[in-house]
């Protein structure tokens, strides 16, 4: 009989936990600490191995690379995040979805102004980098990594010492990763149990419309655009996605696109992408560049003007469409952060922002479907940077040859 390996016990522990999350009900949130246990163990990962795997990525960059690199990553983050747009609308305008909705009263809702654009890009510049390690800011952690990696490629022979520790510290990481995977069958079984359990069929059915368009929104983008843009590439895209399937499977149960990096960088290491590729595109697209977030803003936008009464007009449509694009850079990887910044959205076409409350109630399922898309999105980047800049690792598949 074939070996179950840990993969294969995830899926298990992934489908035992809808099932067991769906006869058991409310009372399984209990197990929610066997969740919240894999979801810090994950984090604990966070820092060390972006700061680790970016600052040697990088140092290994020569010539114009890390300006070709920078290039192509916002490149494909964004192509992909303007198909994602006109998907979502275009289902989003011909569902109709949201008219007649009831309203109600609604709560409410305390909306943080929007920090000026160029306060948060000065914030990205860190004023003391340890403070950034310590307190998890990703973004300034990526700035300091990357011209941390310059200046060690720049320093030459005298930089070894700590090129190499670097990287010690990298692979350490990596196999760190590998152990915390181990527990992940369980973690993974607890978060599926405790977020099915806690929704129940009369909360989410006047939202079955909403929720069918952002799970079919997110589905297309996950088995149509991305496999066509890779075949596009020459990358065989089934075989990629199914080698990097414990990604979006975290993401799912996890909701959170940082959380899942540490399992996103392994799996994308594992098919046979270079360190340096994975920790240049994987980290920064996990807090920049999400279409799965993207298209939840638009459609949910979409929803709550409708049910508000408000005529969208063509105008509406390329508004919803930028700020969308917009709010989901600027939505952190966590759970939920996506309903923070569609007020962003809503603001923007006239819907009043305490409509988030009406969706706030079953947002963890869309947060599910999304934050999938998310990590997939960053992954299959990653991939198409590598095919194009020439790094796949050679026994990769995906390069077209077979593995030795
Ligand atoms: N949970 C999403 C993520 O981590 C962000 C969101 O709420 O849309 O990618």
């Amino acid at each position: 009989m074939k070996k179950i390996g840990v993969l294969g016990w995830i899926l298990i522990g992934f489908a035992v936990g809808i099932i067991v999350g769906a006869i058991v009900g409310k009372p399984i949130t209990v197990i929610r600490p066997l969740g919240t246990l894999f979801i810090n163990l994950l984090k604990m990962l966070i820092v060390p191995l972006i700061f680790s795997t970016l600052a040697s990525g990088v140092s290994t960059f020569t010539g114009g690379k890390l300006g070709r690199m920078i290039g192509k990553t916002f490149f494909w983050y964004y192509l992909t995040g303007v198909i994602a747009m006109v998907v979502a609308l275009i289902l989003a305008g011909m569902s109709g979805i949201g008219t007649g909705f009831p309203v109600g009263e609604l709560k409410k809702v305390e909306i943080k102004p929007m920090p000026h654009l160029v306060d948060v890009g000065l914030a990205i510049i860190p004023t003391n980098p340890i403070e950034s390690l310590a307190k998890g800011d990703v973004l300034p952690i990526i700035f300091f990594a990357i011209v941390l990696g310059m200046s060690i490629a720049a320093a030459g022979k005298v930089a070894d010492p700590l090129k190499n520790f670097l990287e010690a510290v990298a692979e350490t990481m990596y196999k760190l990763v590998g152990y915390v995977l181990w527990y992940g069958p369980i973690g993974v079984f607890a978060l599926m149990a405790v977020n099915v359990g806690t929704y129940g069929l009369s909360i989410l059915k006047p939202y079955a419309l909403l929720i069918f368009l952002v799970y079919l929104a997110n589905a297309i983008q996950f088995f149509g655009v991305y496999p066509a843009l890779m075949r596009l590439m020459g990358i065989k895209p089934y075989y990629y996605l199914n080698k990097i399937k414990a990604s979006p499977i975290f993401a799912f149960t996890t909701c959170s696109s940082s959380a899942t990096l540490p399992v996103t960088m392994r799996v994308c290491k594992e098919a046979g992408i270079p360190d340096r590729t994975c920790s240049f595109v994987l980290p920064m697209g996990a807090t920049v560049n999400m279409d799965g977030t993207g298209m939840y803003q638009a459609i949910s936008a979409v929803f709550l003007a409708n049910a508000f009464g408000i005529q969208l007009t063509a105008y509406h449509y390329v508004m919803i469409a930028i700020i969308a694009l917009l709010a989901s850079i600027g939505t952190a990887g966590v759970p939920g952060a996506g309903l923070i910044m569609l007020s962003m959205v809503l603001g923007a076409i006239g819907v009043p922002v305490e409509g988030i409350a009406i969706i706030a109630g079953i947002d963890r399922i869309l947060d599910m479907a999304r934050t999938a898309v998310n990590v997939t999105d960053d992954a299959v980047a990653t991939v198409i940077i590598a095919k194009t800049e020439g790094d796949l690792l050679p026994e990769s598949l995906l390069a077209g040859k077979p593995i030795s």
